[in-house]
């Protein structure tokens, strides 16, 4: 392993990519741009856009995957869903391949709003390698595992099966498996998502702010 959950942790901080509230109600904490309100935030783009971090990270997946029982051998291809999971999947099954020796693609559904439903579908070239395949999945974030659902159904619809496991970064979700799938991640750390009138932080007298524009602020002594 490159770092463990705790040093994943410390890194993500320092690449301003993960906040998370430390209790005191003194310290603001995160208004999402859904209105609601959070105990932490995490920005994968940060992570995703820096390719030397986000390359230990899928290692580290693949490490974690495989003590806990997955079998990459088995995997001839990897998905996670446009746009946040796209660099993800490419990651590992680069990872994939440099174990395996073996061809291992890697696909990207995109979603669409079909009469108000969200789906995920393959672009063609995409639908061709995933059909009749087994396949990774992988997504940046698991907030509350609703990606991971229509990216399980995205894969069923072309004739492809999904392997029992899901590969993050950070599950944010408090779950443990999706749909039968167990989740692997580098952070495990349950962050709520409360509406302003239930939030139990703006209760206490904590300020509710934007974090991209307040980073100091959310992360300063108090
Ligand atoms: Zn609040």
């Amino acid at each position: 392993m490159f770092r463990t959950s705790d040093e994943w942790i410390i890194e993500y901080q320092q690449n301003n990519a993960l906040w998370i509230h430390d209790g005191n109600p003194k310290r603001p904490h995160a208004l999402l741009t859904s209105g609601k309100h959070s105990n932490g935030f995490f920005n994968s783009r940060l992570v995703i856009s820096d390719e030397v971090l986000l390359y230990d990270a899928a290692s580290d997946l693949i490490e974690l995957f495989d003590i806990q029982g997955g079998d990459i051998d088995e995997a001839q291809g990897v998905v996670g869903p446009q746009t946040g999971a796209t660099k993800l999947a490419e990651f590992v099954s680069n990872q994939i391949m440099s174990f395996t020796r073996d061809d291992c693609f890697f696909a990207s559904p995109a979603k669409i709003l079909n009469d108000g439903k969200k789906s995920l579908v393959f672009h063609n070239y995409g639908k061709s390698l995933v059909r009749g395949s087994y396949v990774l999945l992988c997504e940046d974030v698991i907030t509350t595992g609703g990606s991971v659902d229509l990216t399980i159904e995205a894969v069923d619809s072309v004739g492809g099966a999904s392997m029992p496991f899901i590969l993050t970064l950070v599950n944010r979700s408090g779950l443990t498996e999706i749909s039968g799938r167990e989740i692997i991640s580098l952070i495990d750390r349950p962050m709520p998502i409360w509406t302003p009138e239930e939030c139990p932080l703006c209760k206490q007298g904590s300020e509710a702010i934007r974090p991209k524009d307040n980073w100091d602020r959310l992360n300063a002594r108090y």
